[in-house]
């Protein structure tokens, strides 16, 4: 039995596919002149086989995921077909005696890397498609099957000693039933997605990836934390049960969706969504979200093998806007850096990547970047109640910064006579000690707070939310975080500005109550989340909320935050 941290709810069982992060090895030493054939032979092999594959994936994710993320495949497809390469990896082949997987391997370093160098930006993306595409054919050529995470015969769960947001972004929803991963926190981003997706998703399970093997029945239960492998008939009997259990549970919270979140005596809590695509708004709203309260921008830029222009943001934009119908879509700039890379960018090797060019401080960084998103932004402005959110504010400075490159977006659609809306209401992310600590300036610039909770958490207890090492020390409750929270919606209360949490920690029932006691009038969350803490708001009074938090604001510890809102909300 294992177990870690629960990152999304429910309860599943599959099959496991073991994704190995090993590289593989191979004899790279030259073969004699009479096998030369046989690995021209092992290599144009390879390269059918790769067609066959890729066009079996990118069929497939057309169909399930639509044309943006069948265009990586797509674009695979075409350098695979490409004769130049081919001949080049054969020229070798002949002229240095190498094996097929070792001739591959050399042509597509040399390929990649040159790419690498160049300044476009299109020919950049190109070198991570070359290496992915490289990866394949040496695979192939040494018969060894690429794993997939596109396409899945059967229903598996994802077993991964890690797992990127954009190797998440294309997972087969329909086919994987859960995700277990060895790293990974609570607010990792590939734990944000799982709920997003709603997949059960346990982080942070220690051994996993090499206890379990290709094949075993795995059973995970992500409301009681437990990982079974290859579990007993009466072990199997539990998990049914507590499978049941949650999809009862579920439909009975289903009846809640057109009912408010207002508490016992009265307030009325704004539950919206935090959603990662287009695609999330439908769900969203049949968890009853109330808007979209964090739309993470920087997926769509993951799906996409080169920077979406500005076209294909405005399209994005729009299409949430249209669903939510009139309300608030809230729409946060490019938040990259940290551990959301984006190749294409070829963004350099931070030592602390979380403390460097991660958000704003990158768009600034990019100008262009910046510009074609603010334009994207402005144009969706006109179809509907947009709100733009700048992430990782540390000063003042950053604000009016970003506000001279928002009238610059407006005045060049002015000049083009492109239509946009005048005044949309910009607000920041509260993530950062400064941004507490300024919170009564920041918010004289701004029209609202939007507390970044996973941040906050991380840079006010210098706890990396990454590091599952020192994963018992991001502390959520910790009475450090509370005063920040409560001190920025003060803040907020004193202008009379709208404050919402958007963290992990809205997700969270006890967490969320909590919050709705120090004053939080709004939470965004993973939809998922949704029915199950409109019901807890709905089941207790603000009154009572809020003297449980003043409680908890003069505790010494995490621990006792914890014991008290168990005791009294639990
Ligand atoms: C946060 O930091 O709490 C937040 C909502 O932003 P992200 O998780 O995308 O960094
Ligand atoms: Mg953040």
């Amino acid at each position: 039995m294992f177990s870690g941290i629960s990152v999304s709810p429910g309860v599943a069982l599959a099959q496991a596919v073991v994704l190995s992060s090993e590289q593989v090895s191979f004899d790279r030493s030259p073969v004699a002149s009479e096998f030369i054939e046989r690995e021209i032979d092992k290599f144009k092999n390879a390269v059918a086989e790769s067609v066959k594959q890729l066009t079996l994936i990118e069929t497939h994710v057309r169909e399930k995921m639509g044309d943006d993320k069948a265009a990586i495949f797509e674009g695979h497809l075409m350098l695979v077909e490409d004769e130049e390469l081919s001949e080049t990896v054969i020229e070798v082949i002949r002229g240095q005696r190498f094996p097929a997987p070792a001739a591959v391997e050399a042509v597509i370093n040399e390929h990649a890397s040159a790419m690498e160098e160049m300044e476009d930006e299109y020919l950049k993306a190109r070198a991570v498609d070359m290496r992915d595409l490289g990866h394949r054919l040496v695979l192939n050529c040494l018969g060894i099957a690429p794993q997939s995470l596109e396409t899945f015969e059967f229903e598996v769960i994802i077993v991964a000693e890690d797992l990127t947001p954009s190797q998440a972004a294309v997972l087969d929803t329909s086919k994987v039933k859960g995700i277990i991963t060895e790293r990974g926190s609570r607010t990792s981003h590939t734990a944000i997605m799982a709920a997003s997706m709603e997949i059960p998703a346990i982080v942070a399970v220690e051994g996993v990836s090499t206890a379990i093997q290709n094949g075993d029945m795995v059973a995970l239960d992500a409301e009681h934390n437990q990982i079974i492998v290859n579990p007993t008939p009466s072990q199997l009997d539990q998990v049914e049960y507590r499978r049941e259990q949650f999809i009862l549970e579920r439909k009975l919270l289903e009846e809640l969706r057109d009912l408010p979140a207002r508490t016992s005596d009265g307030v009325r809590i704004k539950l919206a969504a935090n959603i990662g695509s287009p695609a999330d708004s439908a769900p969203a709203l049949l968890k009853g979200a109330e808007g979209v309260g964090l739309y993470r921008v920087e997926f769509l830029f993951m799906e996409t093998s080169e920077a979406p222009d500005e076209e294909m943001q405005y399209q994005a934009f729009k299409s949430v806007v249209d669903d939510m119908k009139g309300m608030p879509v809230v729409i946060r700039t490019l938040d990259v850096g940290g551990d959301k890379d984006l190749p294409y960018l070829a963004l350099p090797k931070e030592e602390n990547p979380f403390l460097g060019c991660r958000g704003i401080r990158l768009c600034f960084e990019r100008p262009s970047l910046l510009l074609r998103q603010l334009r994207a932004l402005l144009r969706a402005g006109v179809h509907g109640d947009i709100r733009i959110l700048v992430p990782m504010i540390s000063s003042v400075d950053e604000v009016r910064r970003f506000k001279e490159f928002l009238a610059e977006a407006q005045s060049s659609l002015e000049h083009e006579g492109i239509a946009y809306a005048k005044d949309l209401p910009v607000g920041v992310m509260i993530e950062t000690p400064a941004a507490v600590f300024l919170a009564p300036h920041l918010i004289r610039e701004t029209d609202f707070f939007s507390i970044g909770t996973n941040d906050l958490t991380q840079y006010t207890l210098a706890v990396d939310r990454q590091n599952e090492r020192i994963a018992e020390l991001f502390e959520q409750l910790s009475p450090a975080v509370l005063l920040g929270i409560k001190h920025t919606v003060d803040a907020a209360r004193e202008e009379g500005k709208p404050v919402c949490v958007c963290g992990q920690m809205a997700g969270d029932v006890l967490s969320a109550l909590l919050l709705v006691g120090l004053g939080v009038e709004e939470l965004s969350m993973s939809p998922v989340h949704i029915p199950r803490v409109k019901n807890a708001i709905r089941k207790h009074s603000c009154a009572r909320l809020r003297d449980i938090a003043r409680d908890a604001l003069g505790l010494a510890t995490a621990a006792e935050v914890k014991a008290k809102l168990e005791k009294y909300l639990g």
